[in-house]
């Protein structure tokens, strides 16, 4: 029998088996041998039952493994059905956390790419966990620098307790997120301002704080520039509002005295000797009210680039002799003794600009006389050829300047203390003037000073080329004299043979300007406006008797100075045309000359030198005639 585990093939073999078994003996039986045929079938039965036995057992026990095989193998189905749910799961998560390893990337990419600085760190430990490229750009530190520290190491400001005191909020969830401004350090020891804007979040499976911060370097200066110009608009406003008030305070000073003592001149019972002070009070008050608005003049010109100079042949000695007698009166006023002295020699010209050098140096030694008392003020001049710079030393044993106000004194409008406007007058505009005359002279002024001791003020300039030069090394009053028309003027006794057709609005102005000029001999006409001074030139001209001047006002009513004149010329009219205004603005001339004026003089008038200067136009016989009018 072939062994099989079949149970049915092997109960068909064990059948078979019997049968065949069995069929031997039925037929010994048919053939009559009973007996043994009987034995040998019930051994043949007895171990048939013995297999069949056998295999009941077989079978059953086939049968119990199977049906053990079914729960195992549903089992094994629940188990398969798990590990595929849970591959699935896992597939699932494998597949987010790839995906969240992407995203994390190109959030890292981001994070990077941003300007702000971004950093992440460990909410317990402090532990920087990511810092982004602009961070570490700015900071200097590479990642692996970084991930060792904590964020406390950039933040100087910070302990550890105060910052966890700070962010301790944060980490318990009481606030959702901090915002404070403080300042980073980087690895070089420099530090800049950051604001910082810190929330909690989870990384890694880690709760970090993710702080995003802002170097505000940048805002600070641009806060700090724009605080700057706030304080220094509000400087200016200050120092134009004391400057106004200054101001204010020197045009009613001799403003009183004029008002005053005009006044008193009404008064009849006032003696001639008082009178005459009077007059002369009145005069001086009025010559500071000119000064002080020439200076705003300048000052304005100044301030909008537009003080020009010319350069001409000057002479340095003629120069230094008009100061002196500029300010010679003041000085022995004040008990100061007022010299001049040459250093070495000096070129007899330079190029330069009279006007301007001379202001320069009555401005330097004016406050030199001013602060000082019964003392000396020295001007020495001197000369380096070589370097073709002359310069102007104004020495004075005076009050003396301290390290502070010497700081302000050369800024429009400042004096070095407020008490000095009270105490010895002035604008404060002065030094600001002259620095910037002297750079246009192509030198600069300097100071040195003690306070109690004195003051030594330098002004340079350039001289022009020098190779050459007649030089002078001692000053003798001839050469001042060839410089000082002005002066000589004083002396002269010029009159004017001649009509003068005065077109002139103001009755204040006509009654001086008459005044003058008829004590000077002229004879005067006079018309009210532009309108009324064409009509009355063009008159005497076609009747043949033209006059000799015409002083036209330039503002004026009905028909102003420049079309006045722009007419006149117009009509062929090619007499003397002097134009005469109070505006005293660069600009003014031109204006005047393109209407057609052949000069130009400036109101108030200065009785010294207008006839002069009038005679001059009228091509009278004058030793000044050939004197240019001066012209603002
Ligand atoms: P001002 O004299 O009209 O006030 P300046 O600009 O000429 O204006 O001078 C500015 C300030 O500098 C003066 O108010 C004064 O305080 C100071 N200062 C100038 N020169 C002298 C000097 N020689 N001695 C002392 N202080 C001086």
């Amino acid at each position: 029998m072939v062994a099989n585990d079949d149970p049915f093939l092997r109960l068909e073999s064990l059948i078979d088996h019997i049968e065949c078994s069995i069929a031997p003996q039925l037929k010994n039986v048919l053939n009559g041998d009973l007996k043994s045929a009987a034995i040998r079938m019930r051994a043949e039965l007895k171990n048939a039952r013995i297999r069949l036995r056998d295999l009941e057992q077989r079978s059953r026990r086939l049968a119990e493994s199977q049906a053990d095989a079914i729960v195992n193998s549903a089992e094994i189905i629940d188990e398969l059905e798990e590990t595929k749910n849970r591959l699935k799961e896992s597939f699932r998560s494998e597949e987010q956390a790839r995906l969240a390893a992407e995203r994390l990337s190109s959030y890292g990419r981001i994070l990077d790419s941003s300007d702000n600085e971004i950093y992440i760190f460990d909410a317990r430990t402090m532990l920087f966990l990511h810092v982004n490229h602009g961070a570490r750009a700015n900071l200097g530190y590479t990642i692996d620098d970084l991930r060792q520290m904590s964020a406390l190491a950039i933040k100087p400001e910070f302990t550890e307790e105060s910052f966890a005191k700070l962010i301790n909020p944060l980490r318990k969830g009481v606030v959702s997120g901090i915002r404070f401004t403080t300042t980073h350090r980087r690895k070089n020891g420099s530090r800049y301002p950051v604001e910082v804007n810190i929330q909690k979040s989870v990384f890694e499976q880690k709760s970090v704080l993710v702080a995003v911060v802002l170097d505000i370097s940048e805002r600070r200066k641009m806060e700090d520039e724009l605080r700057g110009s706030q304080e220094k608009a509000i400087a200016a406003d200050r120092s134009k509002s004391e400057f106004l008030a200054n101001m204010s305070h020197e045009i009613r000073t001799p403003m009183t005295a004029i008002l005053g003592f005009s006044e008193a001149l009404l008064d009849q019972g006032i003696s001639a000797e008082e009178k005459l002070q009077a007059i002369q009070t009145i005069h001086r008050n009025g010559q500071h009210l000119l000064e002080l608005i020439n200076d705003i003049l300048d000052l304005s010109k100044v301030e909008a680039g537009k003080l020009e100079v010319e350069r001409r042949s000057v002479s340095p000695s003629g120069i230094l002799q008009d100061v002196k007698q500029l300010l010679g009166e003041r000085a022995r006023e004040r008990g100061n003794s007022l010299q001049i002295e040459l250093q070495g020699s000096i070129p007899q010209t330079i190029q330069t600009d009279p006007t301007r050098l001379k202001q320069a140096l009555v401005n330097l030694a004016g406050n030199a006389v001013k602060f000082t008392t019964n003392g000396v003020v020295q001007i020495v001049a001197g000369c380096d050829f070589e370097n073709q710079q002359m310069f102007f030393r104004v020495i004075d044993n005076g009050i003396g300047i301290s390290p502070e106000q010497m700081e302000r004194i050369f800024k429009p409008f400042s004096q070095a203390d407020s008490s000095t406007t009270r105490e010895h007058g002035g604008t404060g505009l002065g030094l600001a003037i002259t620095e910037r005359i002297a750079e246009l002279l192509g030198g600069a002024v300097s100071v040195a000073s003690e306070p109690g001791k004195g003051s030594t003020f330098t002004l340079t300039l350039a001289t022009g080329p020098l190779k050459g030069a007649p030089t002078i090394s001692r000053l003798n009053t001839s050469a001042f004299a060839e410089t000082s028309p002005r002066e000589l003027r004083r002396g002269g006794s010029d009159t004017i043979e001649g009509r003068v057709l005065l077109v002139e609005d103001g009755p204040d102005n006509q009654r001086l300007l008459a005044f003058v000029l008829k004590k000077a001999g002229a004879e005067v006409c006079l018309a009210e406006n532009g309108k009324e001074g064409v009509e009355a030139a063009l008159s005497a001209w076609k009747k043949g008797s033209p006059f000799d001047l015409i002083l036209m006002d330039m503002q004026m009513p009905v028909m102003d100075g420049y079309a006045a004149t722009a007419f006149l010329r117009n009509e062929g009219y090619s007499g003397q045309i002097v134009a005469l205004t109070a505006h005293a603005m660069e600009g003014e001339i031109n204006k005047c000359l393109a209407a057609g004026c052949d000069a130009y003089l400036t109101k108030p008038i200065d009785a010294q030198t207008f006839i002069p200067e009038v005679a001059a136009r009228m091509g009278l016989p004058s030793k000044y005639a050939a004197t240019p009018i001066l012209c603002f």
